[in-house]
């Protein structure tokens, strides 16, 4: 008989993010949220290829949204055919444009590779416990559901109108460029998806003999970051009595709404063990409310700080000066946008602590 773990690695997505969950009492169970973005796939590979031959199961993957340092990584886990992925997907949770219709909904191209994919490969399992339709909030009752392992969610984020404002991008990003098609048409985006060979670069996806063409296509771009981070699936994971908020890129009033409406106040804030802080830290996506609202000592930040600078100074220095309780702060890299609050946190009486990942590594495991 072991104790119940949870664990959570935020692994080296470079400036996205790429977590891998692992909890249990005597098997180990997993859950991977979002797979970085394409320049981080070889990390990512290199630690999934770690998992133990025979126990590669991963209970639930998320695409948390359609963001290129979310889904690329994930699209090329999954190009190769199944029996060469590194890990065993049970169930995957996205919203692709067919379960979005409901409200009107989705972006993009990357959007419609995601889905092309998961249509060829996990059709069976995708957004189960919804229904199938769009994993969000006001969906299931209570807005929670519990995977068999024990694991409980409770949606966060997107609501309706943050998947809404989405559909008109995601329209608009396929208008675009060399691309002519309608949203949700699967077969359109897997024949454009066979010519993006930097996500299969064995080629794997071939329909036919001459259907492989090896130019590449321009860059991707990502969509309107703005309406694809606010359609970000957010939730708090909760088990054996441990519990973690994991944000996304989501916007922190459609967050901040969902947790009062579950009952959290100022005086009567969510208390959690971990937050993954939301948009790699970007002072855009953490609020006053948001501080207020929960009780967490481990504040997490995933991004190597190429774009963007994250974690943003003002984020930290929120986080630092506004969390309800003395933060531990977790990096998953050493850069000069994560360093700076080391000294800080080694001065005496200092209110926080710093955590990195050892010396000349990259990826850092929260045990909670
Ligand atoms: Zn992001």
């Amino acid at each position: 008989m072991t104790m119940p773990f949870f664990r959570i690695e935020m692994m080296p997505a470079e400036r996205g993010d790429a977590l891998l969950v692992e909890y249990g009492e005597n098997t180990t169970r997993r859950l991977m949220i979002d797979g970085g973005p394409i320049e981080a796939f070889p990390a990512i590979e290199k630690r999934l290829s770690l998992l133990p031959l025979g126990d590669q199961s991963v209970e639930l993957l998320v695409v948390t949204h359609v963001d290129t340092d979310h889904i690329e990584g994930i699209i090329r886990l999954l190009a190769p055919p199944v029996q060469r992925w590194p890990i065993r997907v049970e169930q995957i949770w996205f919203n692709g444009w067919r379960h979005i219709e409901e409200v009107r909904v989705l972006g993009g191209r990357e959007g419609e590779f995601m889905s092309a994919l998961i249509h060829r490969r996990l059709d069976d399992c995708w957004n189960t416990l919804f229904d199938r339709n769009a994993v969000r909030c006001g969906a299931v009752p209570d807005d929670s559901v519990t995977l068999e392992g024990g694991m409980k969610f409770t949606m966060l984020s997107p609501d309706a109108p943050a998947l809404a404002a989405l559909a008109k991008d995601w329209r608009a990003k396929l208008k675009d460029g060399s691309w002519k098609m309608e949203p949700g048409d699967l077969d359109a985006a897997w024949e454009h998806l066979v010519e993006e060979s930097k996500f299969h670069p064995g080629s794997e996806l071939t329909l036919g003999p001459e259907d492989l063409t090896a130019q590449l296509l321009k860059q991707l771009k990502g969509i309107d970051s703005s309406a694809a981070n606010g359609s970000s699936i957010a939730f708090v994971a909760e088990y054996a009595g441990k519990s973690c908020a994991f944000l996304g890129d989501a916007h922190m009033d459609v967050v901040c709404a969902s947790l009062k409406r579950l009952g959290c106040t100022k005086t009567k804030p969510l208390k959690l063990d971990a937050v993954k802080v939301a948009h790699h830290g970007s002072k855009h996506n953490l609020t006053q409310e948001f501080l207020r609202l929960v009780d967490a000592k481990n504040w997490l930040f995933s991004s190597n700080g190429k774009r963007f600078d994250h974690p943003n100074p003002e984020s930290v220095e929120a986080v630092i000066e506004g969390s309800i309780r003395p933060p531990t702060l977790w990096f998953n890299y050493r850069t000069p946008f994560t360093e700076r609050w080391e000294a800080g946190s080694k001065a005496a009486g200092a209110r926080y602590k710093t955590r990195y990942p050892a010396k000349g590594k990259e990826g850092i495991v929260v045990k909670l």
